[in-house]
């Protein structure tokens, strides 16, 4: 058994490979048409990503393998090669205008820890394998985790015809571009089965300030928020003249600030409470054609999506949104129409794995918090597919999806330690 500090050690050696590695992403993948990186998805960026992240497998002599969606497994065999194997990674692709380790670092995290064992001379029981996950980033296609669904056989039906923002083509069109079996992704092969996974760890950024307030570098994550949403909600109420004494009017903006204020309020409780969760409405407006100075709006659109941890809290908060529509509607004499409802399953970690990270980190010295996933990751995938899941999370300024993503490198080798920590332990 390799003590704690050769394993720190063999991960920190390893600095100033992994700054030149993110260094060459960066590099080689800007954007065309402004700041940031762009390893779009099923495109010339994100495989750009495949060819420098094969590089290094193929320099570490990792078994390699693409599966019919184009993901990149890489693997360093165990002494029982049938033995559920244990997994790691994150996904490759950028949205537009990004930053340089959104995704890329779990990837990265996972190779620094295959090459901790190498290093160490361990060779693991069972399969340890590092996951490149394509098409994470759902700005491209409208498409959530394409890569993780595809490799689970369970992508949704009509996701191949999704059209690309920018391009109009086709994501059939794309990943048959990139070297993907369309055939088998559309009927639903699977590269991945939760009986051969004993473990799926995830190493992201942290895509808001909670480690940098805590002063922490690492975070191992609870879970992945379910969330319910309703993309198209209209108020009606009744246009008017400006001069309408109140009494009379049927006014949408009031009720939808009524509507955004209340659901602050459930927010507020929740939070007081310690049940974490967030509502959002990401868009907000009056019909631009009809809107002007001197009317009482009589007609608004608005989005939302709410996102919690605990599928019955879920389930509390749409009944709170439900009554607050009815209680406004009431007050207000307008009417709501909710339009499409869409929702996604909470992921909680599995316990048993958030214990023996916590003891990982407890191990090698590294003071380490409880945070939930404030984004969506393949990680949720991993969970509902049944696997024993979890997320290591880096400290991380200036929030992710933007150029000016800032994590530190010494922050992610803290992180990398927890994880080849775990690794030795579990692998051995
Ligand atoms: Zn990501």
């Amino acid at each position: 058994m390799a003590l704690p500090a050769d394993i720190r050690r063999a991960v920190l050696a390893q600095e100033r490979d992994v700054s030149g590695l993110f260094d060459e992403l960066r590099a080689g993948s800007p954007d065309p048409s402004g700041p940031g990186v762009c390893r779009d998805t099923f495109g010339v960026g994100e495989q750009f990503g495949y060819r420098v992240i094969e590089g290094v497998a193929s320099g570490m002599g990792l078994e390699q393998r693409y599966d019919h969606a184009g993901n990149l497994f890489m693997t360093r065999p165990g002494a029982d090669r049938n033995a559920p194997r244990l997994m790691m990674g994150s996904h490759l692709d950028s949205v537009a205008n990004g930053g340089n380790f959104d995704g890329a670092a779990g990837v990265i995290a996972g190779l620094v820890a295959m090459r901790s064992l190498q290093t160490l001379g361990i060779r693991p029981k069972v399969d340890v394998t590092t996951m490149a996950i394509r098409a994470e980033e759902s700005v491209w296609f409208a498409v959530s985790y394409i890569g993780s669904r595809s490799a689970f056989g369970v992508l949704p039906d009509g996701a191949l015809e999704a059209r690309r923002v920018d391009t109009g083509r086709t994501l059939a069109e794309h990943m048959a571009e990139c070297g993907a079996d369309v055939d088998s992704v559309r009927r639903g092969v699977a590269s991945l089965q939760a009986k051969d996974i004993r473990a799926w760890v995830e190493v992201h950024i942290e895509q808001a300030p909670q480690l940098i307030e805590a002063g922490k570098s690492v975070a191992i994550g609870t879970g992945v928020p379910g969330n319910f949403r309703y993309p198209e909600i209209r108020i009606e109420g009744e246009w008017a003249h400006v001069g309408l004494p109140r009494r009379f009017r049927h006014d949408v903006v009031l009720a939808g600030s009524d509507f955004a204020l209340g659901l602050d309020e459930i927010w507020k409780s929740a939070e007081a409470n310690g049940l974490p969760m967030a509502f959002t409405i990401g868009r907000f407006h009056t019909d631009a054609r009809e809107h002007a100075l001197t009317k009482v709006a009589g007609e608004m659109s608005l989005s939302l999506d709410v996102r919690a941890y605990d599928a019955r809290h879920l389930e509390r908060l749409e009944a709170d949104v439900l009554a607050l529509v009815k209680d406004i509607e009431a007050r207000r004499g307008v009417t709501f129409h909710l339009g499409r409802r869409t929702s996604a399953d909470v992921a909680p970690s599995n316990p048993q794995l958030y214990g023996a990270l916590t003891w990982a980190a407890g191990a090698a010295g590294i003071d380490t918090m409880p945070l939930a996933s404030p984004a969506s990751h393949d990680t949720a995938t991993f969970t509902v597919a049944g696997v024993p899941s979890c997320m290591l999370f880096v400290r991380n300024a200036n929030g992710s999806h933007n150029p000016h993503e800032a994590m530190e490198i010494s922050d992610f080798l803290d992180t990398a330690t927890v994880l080849a920590t775990w690794l030795v332990e579990a692998a051995t």
